[in-house]
């Protein structure tokens, strides 16, 4: 019974995490990986930074554009 309390409760913080909403606009933010690419201006190669964001309405223009 303890084993299957606890992993219910696991779950809920799981889902809990994962529906984080947005305070300005109520909606649920999605998380998404942005990939830039620099060139670096000693060596001429190309760096890769990624970066993890939340997406939700208030953001979503800025990021897609
Ligand atoms: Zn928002």
């Amino acid at each position: 019974m303890a084993k299957t309390q606890s992993f219910a409760d696991k779950a809920t913080k799981a889902a809990a995490m994962k529906g984080a909403k947005c305070p300005t606009c109520g909606g649920i933010y999605q998380p998404l990986l942005v990939i830039s690419s620099e060139r670096s201006k000693v060596s001429s190669s190309i760096k890769f930074n990624e970066r993890r964001v939340q997406v939700c309405k208030c953001n979503e223009k800025q990021i897609y554009s």
